[in-house]
């Protein structure tokens, strides 16, 4: 086992993985910015160091500012959370010839998957269905135009180095398509420094399922079963919930065996995510791969039972996978609501500042996942989540009531949240009966009264 991991992340993701590497009586070492200096990440790590100011460019994202923390704490690893750099293949490389173990796959998978044009290269070879689209990035104008009119409108473009739904544009028609493309392609360039673009058919009112993968490094690989994230906004999940309300057993069974088939293909190790989007006639394609641990991952963890995090490190360390597939059994039904510092009154709009009051709700069935503490600052220089809330029961109506339970139970004051928008997603009744899809804000929501 490792004798001292550094963290190289901030906000709950950081506390999550201290508080394992506390039950696994493993050291840890906390990085953190000038703004960051009173998180809790940075209170609860037993070393922790300033690499820079608020910037994440010369901060979190500061390649040899982490290393060199890492060298003279003599950290043997280093876990990177989700975000920042956590798929950044460059950085994985760095650690391997370092010598200090990166908690993630290897820079090679890191690279493949990070790329989506390549990734579903790699899919359609391996016999895994992708959403119909172009087998290359957009070059030739003329020649997507005629592959649009084949695979039929609409379409979407996307960015080949995408994430966190930007750089994704709609066309309807040709017309569309050519603005699509030219924006998308601008967008991708803005945020990741690469104008890739490719194209798939538009699915209309498709669900988002994704199958948690565990693999070792020894060639054991195994799913632990799947989280609906349909509940997004702007492409990006707000509410979770393990199992899908879709899914029938033989379904889970075949799409859970061919995420284990993505992962094999590309001899995957360490945790992962295979996402498909799922149409109306329950036909699924393979959209990514994420080669890192989910903000949603805690869902998973309540209906399997398994530390996710801890695996990661325990694979990590060269360990062996202790469970197989027969072991894994999903148990009850767990949600996620994602607590953001955002004013769902004005659109959306961060609401940094002061936590003038922070009462976490509390009893059987309630996890909250937060980096934050009453009294403290919210710097407006980083993502915009506060908490996650996540919930137990044994079947989905239970849960949804405890829920809304707790979500009454959360006082927060000194910011706004949206912890109101939370309240009536579950108050609608297609939500209720687990009827929905990644449109349900845009058609279910905003329509209503
Ligand atoms: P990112 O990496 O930016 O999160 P994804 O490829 O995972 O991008 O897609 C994010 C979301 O965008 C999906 O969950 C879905 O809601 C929507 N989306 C992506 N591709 C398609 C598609 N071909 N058809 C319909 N919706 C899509």
């Amino acid at each position: 086992m490792f004798n001292k991991v550094l963290v190289a992340n901030r906000g709950e993701i950081a506390v999550r993985i201290i508080r394992a590497l506390k039950e696994l009586s493993i050291p840890s070492v906390a990085v953190y910015s000038e703004v960051d200096r009173d998180s809790l990440h940075v209170k609860l790590a037993d070393e922790a160091y300033c690499i820079g100011p608020a910037n994440s460019n010369q901060s979190y994202l500061n390649i040899p500012a982490i290393m060199s923390v890492a060298e003279v704490t003599d950290a043997d690893a280093i876990h990177p959370g989700y975000g920042f750099l956590a798929e950044n293949a460059h950085f994985a490389e760095v650690c391997e010839s370092s010598g200090v173990k990166f908690i993630g796959p290897s820079s090679e998978i890191i690279a493949l998957m990070g790329d989506k044009v390549k990734a579903r290269e790699t899919m359609i070879k391996a016999g895994v269905p992708v959403v119909p689209g172009t087998e290359q990035s957009l070059t030739d104008i003329e020649k997507t135009l005629e592959l649009a009119e084949e695979i039929g409108y609409p379409v979407i473009v996307k960015a080949a180095a995408g994430g966190g739904g930007k750089g994704m544009r709609i066309a309807q028609n040709a017309k569309d398509l050519k603005k699509a493309i030219q924006t998308a392609q601008r967008e991708a360039e803005a945020a990741f420094g690469n104008a890739e673009v490719y194209m798939e058919k538009y699915v209309e009112e498709p669900r988002h399922i994704e199958f948690q993968i565990l693999a070792d490094e020894h060639g054991n690989v195994i799913h632990l079963g799947e989280r609906d994230c349909s509940i997004q906004r702007r492409h990006q999940k707000i509410v979770e919930e393990s199992p899908s309300p879709a899914l029938e057993e033989g379904l889970r069974y075949e799409m859970g065996q061919k995420a284990v088939k993505v992962a094999k293909a590309v001899s995957y190790a360490n945790a992962g995510t295979v996402e498909f989007l799922l149409d109306k006639d329950n036909n699924y394609y393979f959209i990514e791969m994420n080669t890192r641990v989910q903000v949603e991952h805690p869902v998973t963890e309540y209906v399997t039972g398994i530390d996710i995090i801890k695996e990661q490190i325990r694979i990590a360390a060269g360990e062996k996978l202790v469970f197989n597939q027969d072991d894994i059994k999903l148990k009850g039904v767990a949600l996620e609501c994602r607590i953001n510092a955002e004013d769902p009154e004005k659109g959306f709009i961060p609401s940094p500042g002061r936590l003038e009051e922070y009462i976490i709700p509390g009893g059987p069935g309630v996890r909250i996942d937060s980096g934050v503490y009453p009294g403290y600052f919210i710097p407006p220089n980083y993502d915009s989540m506060v908490a996650k809330l996540i919930v137990w029961e044994e079947d989905r109506e239970k849960a949804l009531s405890r829920m809304e339970r707790a979500l009454d139970e959360f006082f927060i004051d000194g910011i706004k949240t949206t912890i109101p928008y939370h309240l009536r997603i579950l108050n609608n009744a297609y939500f209720r009966k687990g009827n929905y899809h990644t449109n349900f804000i845009h058609r279910r929501l905003n329509n209503e009264k």
